[in-house]
């Protein structure tokens, strides 16, 4: 391969709107406090054959140090070049990457971050089963950045990873089962809630997190979603939304806007989709959030939060489906889409849920919108088991006491 020769950038974007998107750090220091210690500015790699060449890293690079390359790889992408002058490394582009190709690696002789071995690779890589790679999604499709935020998440929640459960059902998200180095389960069409039910209730020290997308959670597991959100399952539902069918060819989903065209609905949706946010809230979640793809220090941190959060945790993620939803409704690339979600999206924290539906290329509105407490599925059996049968009644999934014999 010849000296790798710059092919394009793509127009940039207002820049205040993109770091508002990703939630740009504030790097202002708070008069009166000393400065931190003087940071050694990470290397930026590019994994030139695990890229797709899909252009997210170019385009939301806030600082504008990177471009598609004129060379090719060995699958037909051209992937980025960095201008190492320019780049800061706040890895911005290492959490949108859906290849998890690009990364900020710490510099030779930068001093050692507190209690943690010293970064030589992507960020997601020590939670993935990285034999398993290259994924199956499709080049800009948006799963693999959700995936990204996911194992930041997971690794920043606090929960040891052995107390971690993830279930899917079937369909494109439903493959993040086999790729997460975690206790994971890819199960049948639908049914990721009850499998994940059967998980948490005879597991009842484990966090079990469900991760699926919307025809396969709300369609053909419609059912089990609203009774899980009913009884307060101590579950956290990921459910990554693209509107449409993707692995089963492209039909309508139950979040397949108004207009939109699907396999199945070749001249425009007729039926009213699922506000989903909306759908959780009144069945009972009591944590709910949207995100975009786009958004990922948000969709971290609220995966921590749902993570942490004692029963049903629920969170939207809205993402491009190139192949599909994009391709049928001549929408453009995964990129298009993103660039949409930049400039149609809307934070409104705690907004009423009634006013969040997501019309056919309208307004995103996107938050954490939901957040209470409320007895969870165990509790209230427990509750009433103690009531009818007083001390007779053994609470069945409380926190083991310092010595109790584990049952
Ligand atoms: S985001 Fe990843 S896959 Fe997409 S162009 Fe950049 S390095 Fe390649
Ligand atoms: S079909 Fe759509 S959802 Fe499935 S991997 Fe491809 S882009 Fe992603």
């Amino acid at each position: 391969m010849g000296a790798r020769t710059r092919r394009r950038r793509p127009p940039a974007p207002p820049r205040g709107d993109t770091e508002a998107a990703m939630d740009t750090p504030n790097k202002e220091t708070t008069p009166g406090t000393s400065p931190a210690p003087r940071r050694v500015k990470p290397k930026l790699v590019v994994d030139w054959e695990r890229c797709k060449g899909c252009g997210f890293c170019v385009e939301f690079c806030p600082k504008e140090a990177l471009d598609l390359s004129g060379d090719f790889n060995r699958k037909g992408y051209h992937p980025p070049v960095v201008d190492d002058a320019k780049c800061v490394g706040c890895n911005i582009c290492e959490l949108i990457c859906p290849e998890f190709s690009i990364f900020c690696k710490d510099a030779e002789g930068a001093p050692a971050r507190k209690g943690k071995e010293p970064k030589k690779t992507h960020l997601a890589e020590p939670l993935l089963r990285m034999d398993r790679m290259p994924h199956i999604w499709c080049p800009g499709c948006g799963i693999g950045t959700t995936v990204n935020c996911f194992t930041v998440a997971l690794s920043q929640c606090g929960i040891p990873r052995e107390k971690i459960g993830l279930v899917s059902g079937i369909g494109c998200t439903g493959r993040v089962a086999g790729y997460v180095n975690l206790d994971s389960f890819h199960t049948t069409h639908g049914r990721a809630i009850p499998f994940a039910t059967g998980l948490a209730l005879g597991n009842p020290d484990m966090k079990v997190v469900v991760y699926s997308g919307d025809g396969d959670l709300t369609a053909i597991g419609g059912n089990h979603f609203i009774h899980a959100a009913r009884r307060n399952m101590n579950l956290t539902v990921i459910l990554v939304n693209n509107f449409i069918y993707g692995m089963t060819g492209g039909q309508t989903a139950p979040t397949t806007p108004i207009d939109a065209k699907s396999s199945t609905s070749p001249y425009g949706a007729s039926e009213p989709p699922f506000n989903l946010a909306h759908l959780a809230e009144t069945c009972g979640a009591t944590y709910v959030a949207r995100w975009t793809a786009l958004h990922t220090r948000q969709l971290t941190r609220a995966m921590q939060e749902a993570l942490n959060k004692k029963g049903f945790s629920f969170i939207e993620i809205i993402a491009p489906c190139p192949t599909l939803f994009l391709r049928l409704n001549k929408l453009g690339d995964g990129l298009s889409m993103m660039r949409f979600f930049r400039d149609n999206s809307e934070i409104q924290n705690g907004a009423d849920t009634r006013s969040v539906a997501i019309p056919y290329q309208g307004k995103i509105v996107l938050g954490k919108f939901v957040d209470k407490e409320e007895p969870t599925w165990l509790d209230r059996m427990n509750n009433q088991m103690s009531k009818s049968l007083g001390t007779r009644h053994v609470p069945y999934g409380a926190p083991k006491k310092e010595g109790e014999a584990k049952s």
